[in-house]
Formats: structure tokens, sequence, C-alpha cells
């Protein structure tokens, strides 16, 4: 059933391939450019309250007009009524505008969309908080191919949200039909050969590409991260291990070095790095992990099949 789909995505793989060098970064600047301009668009309007998508303010609802921004639920929103949104909106337009939301809010801190976190059976398994309201995207392999011999025999993903840690709209609620715009796009991702990355935009990154940054370029991560006092702020735990030399590190460069982390509020691991940076026979190595503070992606318990 999904053969048009493979289809789709081979020849847009062949497209690709033949587009020159520089048109592709062409469309990539142009791309990042109509995200920049949207992505503004969309801060003036949260700031006010107001959703970037209808225009109306977060708190109305409109029967007419069923927008994206009911799952903020602020306004009377009731779980009979999503059916409604997911037909006007497709899974990557809603976990654009979720991610979006969330990160105004705390950044990349509250969209887990970690891969360790998630399991190998999963197309897609993401949890994220916004103020009150936690919402959980869960596709399974099953999903993406239907499940066979039944209604639901059509690529489709489910969705959980609780509202003050409260089921408000329950996994198997509903099936929701991928789009094919949704299904091209996760058949070209999980194509290594595709050289496909989607991008959900300057707003749209998780603890995934957070995590992602670290891995590529750790000195640059931990030169620009900033420590935090609370534990609830931070997105990214970071562990410094320190060999010194026989004789020991000079107290005084570990005082120096603390005084720095208070003064600058950098981390202890940029500081340390900076203090002992020539100290001979001093090595340093430093694990980041994701922090406490981030939640857990909600697990759903998918039926066992006889
Ligand atoms: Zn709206
Ligand atoms: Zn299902």
């Amino acid at each position: 059933m999904q053969d048009d789909i493979r289809r789709v995505a081979e020849s847009f793989k062949k497209q690709a391939n033949v587009l020159a060098q520089e048109e592709s970064i062409q469309h990539f600047e142009m791309q990042k450019e109509k995200y920049k301009k949207e992505y503004t668009a969309f801060i003036d309007s949260y700031e006010q309250d107001i959703c970037y998508l209808c225009g109306k303010p977060f708190k109305t609802i409109s029967m007419a007009t069923p927008c994206a921004h009911w799952l903020l639920r602020r306004c009377k929103f009731k779980k009979k009524d999503f059916p409604k949104i997911v037909e006007n909106y497709d899974f990557y337009q809603i976990s654009a505008f979720l991610r979006w939301v969330a990160n105004a809010e705390s950044r990349v801190r509250n969209i887990n969309n970690l891969k360790e976190e998630s399991s190998d059976r999963k197309i897609f398994e993401v949890t994220i908080k916004w103020k009150n309201v936690e919402w959980t995207f869960d596709c399974s392999k099953n999903d993406f191919e239907g499940h066979a011999g039944t209604k639901t025999d059509f690529p489709h993903w489910h969705f959980q949200m609780r509202i003050d840690g409260n089921q408000f709209i329950n996994f198997n609620d509903y099936h929701i039909p991928l789009s094919k715009d949704d299904q091209l796009k996760i058949v070209l991702e999980n194509d290594p050969d595709s050289g496909f990355i989607h991008s959900f935009g300057p707003g749209g990154q998780g603890m995934q590409e957070h995590m992602d940054r670290f891995a590529e370029s750790p000195d640059e991560f931990i030169e620009n991260a900033l420590s935090t006092s609370n534990p609830e702020e931070g997105s990214v735990h970071m562990q410094s291990i320190i060999r010194g030399p026989e004789d020991g590190i000079p107290g005084e460069k570990i005082d120096a070095a603390m005084k720095m982390a208070r003064e600058t509020g950098k981390t202890l691991a940029h500081c340390f790095r900076v203090v002992l940076g020539d100290e001979e026979g001093v090595s340093m190595s430093t694990i980041a992990s994701p922090a406490e503070s981030v939640p857990e992606i909600a697990k759903r318990t998918e039926r066992k099949r006889r």
C-alpha cells in the first residue's frame, strides 16, 4: 500500500541528485530565509498570546476554523473535537507548531526526541511539554504499515495529551492518518541515501539536535554553555573528569576556576578547561547527558497481536 510513496521517494531522490550543488544551496538558503520570517512572525504573535496560524487569541475556539492552537488548551477545547484538528493539520505541521511553542517557553529542554530513549520499533516517539500540558507523538513500524486485517490498515500515528499530569487524550483513542506529505518525509528521513534531513526551523530543535551539537563540536558547545543553579532550567548535565599530575592540581587553580564560573556564569567544565589549559600533565574529559529536568518520553503499551 505504500508502494506509491516509495516510488515518489525514489523519484524525489533522483531529482535531488540532479539538482546542481549551487541550486540546492540556493534552495536551502531560501528555505532558511522563509523559516526565519515565519519564526519572527510566530514569536511576535506568541508574545501576545495570539496564534500565528489562524491569527486568533489562544483562548478562542471557532468550530469553523479548527486550529492546532486548541492543543494548548487555553480555550475550551474538548477531546471529541480533536479529529477536526488533524483533518486540517498533518503530523509535521502539528509537531512544528508544538515544538515552536515549547521552544519559545524553555528552549530545547522540554522537547524529548532523544533517539536513545526511544524504542527501535518506533518511527517516531516524541514528548513535548509546555506549561501544564504534555503531548506525545507515537508511531511504531506497525502503525506506519497499518494494522493489517483491521479497520486501521492505513499508515497512522497515535497521540497522547495530558493536562496537569492527567490523561486528556489517550494513545488508543485515535488512529490518525499520516498525510502523503508526512509519509514521504518519513520514508526519506529513514533512508540514509536520500540525504534528506527534515528541519523544523529555528524554533524546532529538540534535545536530540542539542546533543548532536555537543557530539559534533564539544569545545564550542562547552564554551557557549551557561551554568544554572536551578536544576529545573538546565537541558544538559555536564560532568568533567580531570586527571592531574602526581603531585595534584594546585589549590589556587581550582579556586580560580570556581571563581571564574561564579563570575561569568559559564560552566565549570569550561572554566577548568581555561584555567588548567596549559597545566602540565592535566587531562580532562567531559561527558554530557540530558538533564534530569527533561521530561521522559511517555510510553505507549502496544496491544499484543495474536
Ligand atoms: Zn490558531
Ligand atoms: Zn496503531
